[in-house]
């Protein structure tokens, strides 16, 4: 093939940043590989990034806006798409009052400069209180404790693990998803380097996950009881005098708190509830606190159920009590080239938590959102402050959010509803209109959230590869357009100016950084390993660390009652604990509509113990019915015993029953959604969390 070219860009598919080497001729792929010389990712990749060359090339994506008439979606200009869907807007509005325009922002909005620049001053446009996003499904422990412990809701420690010499990883699976609020590629591969270093790594997960098959340890642990095990630990550590205070001691208040709040939590008085026994979580404790370094890692599986926010504080507090914090090899903070943490010494911006409350269920605000758990209460409950109308911005919460089947009915109620989305799926079937943008190869991209999230800080800017048509709009033209019609303030600028001007004020201005810098540096510019910076990094008014946040020392009380109640183990006939997978070749839902990475044997199956199946009399494929209280559905068990006994998983973001949806490679491949079992009445109720993990469930053999 004639004039084969290559671009060099940054994968924005996932957290991990991998940067990509891309042959090309035309507009034809030729090949996608890992960028080798990547400042940051080394030359690994995942199967997933061809997904980009897939998307690029999908006839069932969309291009133009679509408006949902009684014949079917019909094709309209975007003239004619920005009136209506303004007018819609505004009337609404008028009639009702502004929080009748609610807002959901799915998981791709932080993964795309255009829509974190351009997507936020639309979303103020609208000046709703009525706002929600998929960072209630999952993260807002994370936040919550950060603005709590050290002054802003994105501090957020990251592990060092490239100098760790023990990481203990919980609820989480890194081989699968590199990382997650913690960018890090070729994350198993980093794993082996601790255990050439010497060190070790030890998992604890209701799994044993890809991730635990090749730690120094895996402990099953039962779902939902993670924050008991946090405790226990630290309860070891401080019986035993096993803290270390060394460089940070001046700068942490409340030490003695955390001490006599562990003393409720011996590991023999938890070990039984949460299936770990006393004598290894005594031995983990002395392992951890006697480590050259360590550092704990809480993931998806601690921060997704009732008491999520105690386990990431708990998490903070292990790291902080065995000074294992803002050094090498222990829990560290980035400084990445656009400081989004920093930029708030100017804005003052660090973020906010239970300022007010939602309207239905008074559930905390943070940061100017409500839980997404209670958004189909503000749909379908009336009075003042209702939602009547909903604007999505590239998120699927039908299949993500607890209870989608609820959140479903609850949609096709609204008055209005316009979706930015590049599918019709089983969330934007009830929008009127949707605006797709350009996605992937046909944008130009900076990892504003992600560098902040690095274990390395770096850099890099990532080209447009192939130019949209002229029909088409980037995600930040229909943003701009949107909030100058809604009346918001006008931003006469493009992303790559603002990140132009970011780069060029940022800590690293003395390095000269811009766009065309970057540009000229395909591969990133390497700025370094993470460094101590603390108490100057601190944005608590007294630059120390709070270590007992009276919030959440209060919810222990929540904790002391609920564990009465699991020792009562009164759950009947739903005696299983039903917890979510993510596999290698997926991430969001979207990408089952690539036949590349769905290809294969069936993915979407409830794996269960050998033990359980054989009590259950069923065999391997059969299909079962599983029913929480909330719903019921059936699907293909898989034998496995990875699964601990009593815990079945099923993997998130399937269940594409639309007929009508554009996904055509997705609904042969539908598989069904966790989401129509999970009950959004569960949260955690001290951040607002969903809570998806360790719902309880029964099985049936289906006759
Ligand atoms: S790990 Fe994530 S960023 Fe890296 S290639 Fe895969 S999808 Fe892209």
């Amino acid at each position: 093939m004639e004039n084969i070219k290559t671009h060099f860009r940054t994968c924005n598919l996932c957290e991990a940043m991998c940067g990509l080497e891309i042959k090309y001729s035309e507009t034809n792929i030729i090949s996608i590989k890992g960028d080798k010389k990547d400042m940051f990712s080394r030359g690994h990749i995942c199967p997933k990034a061809v997904a980009l060359q897939d998307l690029y090339h999908d006839k069932d994506r969309l291009k133009t806006p679509v408006k949902r008439t009684t014949n079917g979606w019909k094709n309209i200009s975007w003239e004619e798409a920005f009136d209506e869907v303004v007018n819609r807007l505004l009337s609404i509005q008028k009639k009702y009052g502004n929080d009748a325009v609610g807002s959901y922002q799915g998981n791709p909005n932080v993964h795309n400069s255009g829509m974190m620049l351009f997507g936020t001053p639309f979303i103020k446009s609208l000046n709703s209180k009525q706002k929600y996003s998929a960072t209630s499904v999952d993260q807002l422990p994370h936040h919550i404790s950060s603005l709590k412990m050290f002054g802003h809701h994105m501090l957020i420690p990251i592990p060092d693990i490239d100098h760790t010499s023990f990481m203990l990883i919980i609820g989480g699976n890194p081989v699968v998803s590199n990382g997650s609020l913690m960018t890090a590629p070729d994350f198993a591969n980093r794993l082996k380097a601790i255990q050439k270093r010497g060190g070790e790594f030890v998992v604890v997960d209701p799994r044993f996950t890809e991730t635990a098959k090749i730690a120094n340890q895996h402990l099953f642990i039962k779902p939902g009881k993670d924050a008991l095990f946090l405790l226990a630990l630290i309860h070891v550590i401080f019986e035993e005098k096993l803290t270390k205070k060394a460089h940070l001691e001046s700068h942490i208040n409340n030490w003695k708190v955390i001490k006599n709040l562990s003393t409720n939590f011996s590991p023999e008085k938890i070990a039984e509830t949460i299936g770990i026994p006393t004598d290894e979580i005594k031995k983990l404790a002395r392992k951890f606190a006697l480590a050259k370094t360590a550092v704990c890692y809480g993931r998806l599986g601690v921060s997704t159920h009732e008491f999520g926010g105690v386990c990431l504080w708990l998490v903070n507090v292990l790291n902080i009590i065995t000074d294992n914090f803002d050094k090498k090899g222990g829990a560290m903070f980035t400084l990445p080239a656009i400081d989004l943490v920093g930029m708030a010494t100017v804005t003052g911006k660090t973020g906010n938590f239970d300022r007010y409350k939602s309207r239905v269920r008074n559930l905390p605000e943070y940061s100017g959102e409500l839980p997404v758990a209670t958004l189909a209460d503000e749909i379908c409950t009336e009075g003042k402050g209702q939602i009547k109308a909903m604007v999505t911005i590239a998120g699927n919460p039908v299949l993500s959010t607890p209870n989608g089947k609820h959140l479903a009915i609850a949609l096709e109620q609204l008055e209005f509803m316009v979706a930015i989305d590049i599918y019709i799926n089983e969330t934007t079937q009830y929008a009127d209109i949707i605006l797709p943008s350009t996605t992937g190869l046909e944008t130009s991209h900076y990892d504003l959230a992600f560098h902040q999230l690095a274990v390395r800080n770096t850099s890099k800017y990532s080209e447009i590869l192939f130019d949209k048509n002229q029909d088409q709009k980037h995600d930040w033209e229909i943003f701009k357009e949107l909030t100058n019609r809604m009346g918001g303030k006008d931003n006469p600028a493009t992303p790559e100016i603002m990140i132009d001007y970011m780069l060029q004020k940022g800590p690293y201005k003395d390095k000269g950084l811009s766009v065309k810098k970057l540009k000229e540096n395909p591969h990133g510019i390497d700025l370094g390993e993470l460094k101590s910076c603390l108490p100057e990094r601190l944005f608590t008014k007294d630059k120390k660390i709070e270590l007992a946040p009276v919030e959440f020392v209060q919810d222990l009380n929540r904790l002391k009652n609920q564990l009465a109640e699991w020792k009562n183990n009164s759950n009947g006939a739903y005696n299983f604990s039903l917890i979510g997978r993510r596999h290698l070749r997926s991430n969001n839902s979207w990408m089952h509509n690539v036949t590349r990475l769905i290809k294969g044997k069936e993915r979407c199956t409830l794996l269960i113990n050998p033990e359980d199946a054989k009590i259950l009399n069923i065999i391997n494929q059969q299909n079962v019915t599983v029913s929480s209280k909330v719903g019921s559905l059936k699907i293909p068990i898989e034998i496995s015993s990875e699964m601990m006994e009593g815990v079945v998983s099923i993997p998130h973001g399937w269940g594409h029953n639309y007929n009508g949806s554009s996904m055509r490679i997705a609904k042969k491949n539908a598989g069904v959604s966790i989401n129509d079992l999970t009950d959004p009445n569960k949260i955690d109720f001290l951040t607002g969390n969903a809570n998806f993990s360790g719902t309880k469930v029964k099985i049936e053999r289906v006759k």
